[in-house]
């Protein structure tokens, strides 16, 4: 009977350590999850940033794209009028953008806009590192629920013997 109890014993232990191992799996996947999405909001910031600099050319739709700027385009033309120019996806005019061709208006959103976006990606660190600890404590109960297991069948064994 006592042994019958400490199998009971083992077997729940054994359920027990793949489910906690289960679980902090998942967790370790969410860490990567949210670590890939702080570095791609990064990434976006950089590269705004690095567009903002180099001038772009941009529809109402958000489509961007490089190009000459509008003075380059007026002295190509010469005496003729420089034709609009149109987003090559959606056909929209395009807007020449350049970070010291904005307003200070305009400058100011963007750098709030970039502010925000850092704060989001700031948090999905943190949310990050949470979750590696939790994965940890998940790989700390599995390992332990393990030894248990282990444990109860040792014990049984040794009473087998007597
Ligand atoms: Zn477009």
């Amino acid at each position: 009977m006592y042994i019958y109890k400490l199998e009971i014993e083992a077997g729940a232990a054994d359920i027990n350590s793949r489910l906690a191992d289960q679980n902090a799996a998942n967790r370790r996947k969410t860490v990567a999850q949210l670590n890939d999405q702080a570095k791609q909001i990064d990434d976006h910031i950089a590269h705004e940033k690095e567009m903002l600099q180099k001038g772009f050319w941009e529809c109402e739709d958000g489509h961007a794209e490089e190009g000459p700027t509008p003075e380059e385009l007026k002295e190509k033309a010469g005496e003729a009028d420089v034709e609009p120019q149109l987003c090559a996806e959606c056909k929209k005019p395009l807007k020449y953008v350049k970070w010291d061709r904005l307003t200070p208006k305009e400058q100011y959103d963007e750098n709030k806009d970039q502010e925000d976006a850092l704060k989001i990606a700031a948090s999905k660190r943190q949310l990050a590192l949470q979750e590696e600890g939790n994965a940890k404590g998940g790989e700390q109960m599995a390992s332990k629920f393990r030894q248990d297991a282990q444990n109860s069948r040792q014990t049984a064994d040794r009473v087998r013997k007597v």
